[in-house]
C-alpha cells in the first residue's frame, strides 16, 4: 500500500481523523499528482505532518536502479514499490511525446515463449497505486529528458511487466487515478493498455472506460502458432479474439492496434503476413511491428531488416496500416523485463 492507493476522499478522511483540517487533504493531494512531490518538498506543511505522512502514508516508491540511453532520451528504472515488488518502469522521449512505459504485475503468468518476464513467472499484483507511482516517477524523471523531447508525461502504455487484465480492477483503478481532474489530468485517449488477449475483460473494457486505447498482442495469425508463442490462446483463440476486438471498436469507434514481435524464422513468413492481413484490415486496425528484444537464453533472433520490409509489403499492399517500432534502450538492457532479469541474477550471486 501506498499513498497513491487513495484517492482524495479516501486521504481526507485519513488527514481528518489526525486533526488536520480538509483541506490540507488537497493541499497534499495536489502536490503528490500535480508537482510529483516527495514529502520533503512539501514544505509549505509542518515538519510533524510531513514526518506522520511519511511513516503513516509513504510514497512507497524506491530506485534500485537507473539508467539511460538513446542520448538522454531513454531512461529505465527499476523500483522496487510498497517496499516489496520490484518492477521495471521505462521514460521515452520522442520528439512529438514522451512516454511511461508501465507494469501492472511483478513477473507474469502468462507464460509467453520470447519473453522475458514470462520466463520469470508470476510473483504479484500491483496495486492501483503502486501502478500509478510509477508515472509520477516518469512525470519527475521527464524534466531531464533532453530539449529535444516535450519534458512532460503525455502518453502512458501499459507495456512493462505483466499482464494489465490479469491484474484488471488495479489496472483500471490506476487510469481513473491518472486522469482524476484534480490530480494528474492526463487524457484517457493517451493511455493505451496493451494485453495477451484476454476476451472477457476486452468485453468489459468500454464499461469501464471508454477512451482507453487499446492494443493487442497477436504475434501469430493461425492458432496453431499463437499457441506456441502465446498459450493464453488456448484459452482465448483467435476467433473469439477478433470478435472481441471488433466488438471493442464498435462501441468505442476507435482503432485497436495489433503487436506483432518479428522473430527470425518464426513469425516473419509473407504466408504469416498473408493470413494477418484480412484479420487487421477487417479490423481497422494499426500493425505494430516490434523487431524482436533478443532475451537470455533464448536463442531466437529478431528478423533482419529485408524480412522486415517484405512482411510489411504484404501488409501494405493489402491496404493495412503499419508501422515498425523503433526499438529504444537496448544496452541498458530496457526491453522486456531484462533489468530485473540482471537484478535477479546479482542479487542470487551475493
Ligand atoms: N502482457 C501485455 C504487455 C506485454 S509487454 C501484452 O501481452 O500485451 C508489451 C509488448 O511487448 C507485447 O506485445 C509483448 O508481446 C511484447 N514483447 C514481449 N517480449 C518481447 C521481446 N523479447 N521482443 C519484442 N517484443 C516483446
Amino acid at each position: 500500500m501506498t499513498v497513491y492507493d487513495l484517492d482524495l476522499e479516501q486521504l481526507t478522511e485519513r488527514l481528518v481523523s489526525w486533526g488536520e483540517p480538509a483541506y490540507r487533504a488537497r493541499q497534499v493531494y495536489a502536490q503528490l499528482w500535480r508537482r510529483s512531490a516527495t514529502y520533503d518538498e512539501m514544505t509549505d506543511l509542518s515538519a510533524a505532518l510531513r514526518g506522520r505522512l511519511e511513516a503513516e502514508l509513504p510514497l512507497g516508491v524506491e530506485v534500485l536502479d537507473e539508467r539511460t540511453a538513446d542520448r538522454g532520451a531513454t531512461r529505465k528504472v527499476l523500483l522496487q514499490l510498497g517496499g516489496r515488488h520490484v518492477i521495471e518502469t521505462v521514460l521515452m522521449g520522442y520528439r512529438d511525446r514522451a512516454t511511461a512505459c508501465v507494469s501492472s504485475q511483478s513477473g507474469c503468468a502468462m507464460n509467453c515463449s520470447f519473453c522475458a518476464t514470462g520466463q520469470m513467472g508470476l510473483m504479484n499484483n500491483l496495486s492501483a497505486g503502486e501502478i500509478a507511482a510509477q508515472v509520477v516517477w516518469a512525470r519527475r524523471a521527464a524534466s531531464r529528458l533532453p530539449h529535444s523531447t516535450p519534458r512532460r508525461i503525455t502518453n502512458v502504455v501499459f507495456m512493462g511487466m505483466g499482464e494489465p487484465f490479469a491484474n484488471e480492477r488495479p489496472v483500471l483503478a490506476a487510469v481513473a487515478r491518472l486522469v482524476d481532474p484534480r490530480g494528474m489530468r492526463l487524457g484517457s485517449r493517451h493511455i493505451t493498455i496493451s494485453t495477451v488477449g484476454v476476451v472477457p475483460a476486452i468485453k468489459r473494457l468500454p464499461d469501464a472506460n471508454d477512451q482507453v486505447r487499446l492494443a493487442v498482442s497477436f504475434h501469430a495469425a493461425d492458432d496453431e502458432l499463437r499457441n506456441e508463442l502465446v498459450p493464453a490462446n488456448r484459452l482465448w483463440p483467435l476467433d473469439d479474439l477478433v470478435e472481441a476486438i471488433a466488438g471493442w471498436r464498435e462501441r468505442t469507434h476507435h482503432r485497436p492496434s495489433i503487436e506483432w514481435a518479428m522473430i527470425d524464422g518464426v513469425n516473419d513468413s509473407d504466408e504469416q503476413a498473408h493470413k494477418l492481413a484480412p484479420i487487421a484490415f477487417g479490423l481497422h486496425a494499426h500493425v505494430n511491428l516490434i523487431p524482436l528484444n533478443p532475451t537470455h537464453g533464448s536463442p531466437t533472433r529478431p528478423s533482419p531488416p529485408g524480412r522486415i520490409r517484405a512482411f510489411v509489403q504484404v501488409l501494405e499492399r493489402a491496404g493495412v496500416n503499419v508501422t515498425v517500432r523503433d526499438t529504444r534502450g537496448r544496452p541498458i538492457e530496457a526491453a522486456c523485463g531484462q533489468l530485473r532479469w540482471e537484478h535477479d541474477r546479482a542479487t542470487a550471486a551475493v
